[in-house]
């Protein structure tokens, strides 16, 4: 965790020089490593760090995981002050009995920054606080990947062009239970967000969504749809485009961050031209998808019958896993003291 908030010191002016720390007598991990729910547990230490306007940023502390005490009125409960990051680290010096060594177990880091005024005047608030939990998490695909099935959802909006969709703000989320839960009624693990008339697609619950197809002049391209304020600005998405740039661009591939319509990958598909569909975010890497469900039928995504995953969305799993685990080294990786 102390690695963490040197990188974090990077971005915000906390004085890591004035670090103090409370620590518990680590008990390590108290569930049996194939019985980690994402999320649900918790590691014996949290971050945090307060600021204020007046003082700026307080020392930060790291102490035993705790519940917090706020008054009722903070800010944070009545107009969700409130925004997060998701990440995960493979070894934390204070934390690391909590990790299982074996391949695919991590610490899904959740660095939180809540506003904590107590007002129930509506302006930004004076005080803050920004605190940093981890829970240990096994491998997404325990078993190896499994494709998953998405429904089209053209009937609610997810985020907009000048909106804050685009960012990991705790108030965009409440909102989309309910078409994830009308998703999952039917039998999908996710929905698949569309923008507009014209039915962009833009991305999955908490993954962007790329496609493989085979234009109509024969070119491949791999699509992703680009950054107007629709989607998230997901750091596995980045990744993948610097990847695909890389190392499929070389293979004849074309890379696009452009818009596309249900219409364009349904054609696609019922011409024969669909490769494969994924999602990707930080928590899976990769997810190949099945089926998307849309306007009343099923698209096939290109995977045969007994087939998972498709042939980039196994490419990219492997390239970005290398480069996570060190066996291949890479910019993107460095070695600390
Ligand atoms: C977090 C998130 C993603 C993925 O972002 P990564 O930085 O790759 O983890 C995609 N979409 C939404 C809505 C998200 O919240």
């Amino acid at each position: 965790m102390e690695t963490e908030i040197f990188a974090a010191a990077e971005i915000c002016p906390i004085d890591v020089s004035k670090l103090q720390v409370v620590k518990t007598s680590d008990h390590g991990l108290l569930i049996p490593p194939e019985k980690l729910v994402f999320g649900r547990n918790f590691t014996d230490h949290m971050l945090s760090v307060e600021w204020t306007k007046e003082d700026g940023w307080h020392a930060p502390r790291i102490l035993p995981y705790q519940n917090l005490s706020l008054d009722p009125a903070t800010c944070v409960f009545h107009y969700a002050f409130e925004c997060f990051e998701g990440m995960k680290a493979y070894k934390v010096k204070m934390d690391e009995c909590f990790i299982p060594g074996e391949r695919g177990y991590s610490l899904y880091l959740r660095p939180t920054l809540i506003g904590t005024q107590t007002t129930l005047g509506i302006s930004p608030p004076e005080s803050a606080m920004l605190f940093v939990i981890a829970s240990p998490v096994g491998p997404y695909y325990p078993t190896g990947f499994k494709a998953i099935s998405l429904e089209a959802t053209n009937y609610a909006v997810r985020a907009w062009p000048g909106g804050v969709g685009d960012k990991k703000l705790g108030a965009n989320y409440a909102p989309c239970v309910l078409p994830q839960k009308e998703a999952a009624s039917r039998g999908h693990q996710q929905n698949l967000w569309l923008f507009g008339e014209e039915e962009f697609v833009t991305e999955v619950g908490t993954m962007n969504m790329f496609v493989a197809i085979r234009t109509k002049d024969g070119q491949k391209e791999l699509i992703t749809a680009p950054l107007d304020g629709t989607i998230l600005e997901g750091i596995t998405r980045d990744s993948i485009l610097t990847l695909a740039r890389e190392r499929l661009a070389p293979e004849g591939w074309v890379v696009s961050e452009r818009k596309y319509t249900m219409t364009e990958i349904d054609q696609a598909a019922r011409e024969g031209r669909l490769i494969e569909a994924f999602g990707a975010g930080t928590a899976a890497i990769v997810s190949p998808v099945r089926t998307i469900y849309w306007r009343g039928k099923g698209l096939n995504c290109g995977l045969d019958q007994n087939e998972e995953a498709g042939e980039i969305t196994v490419k990219m799993k492997e390239w970005m896993e290398a480069i996570q685990y060190g066996d291949e080294s890479h910019e993107w990786s460095y070695i600390i003291d």
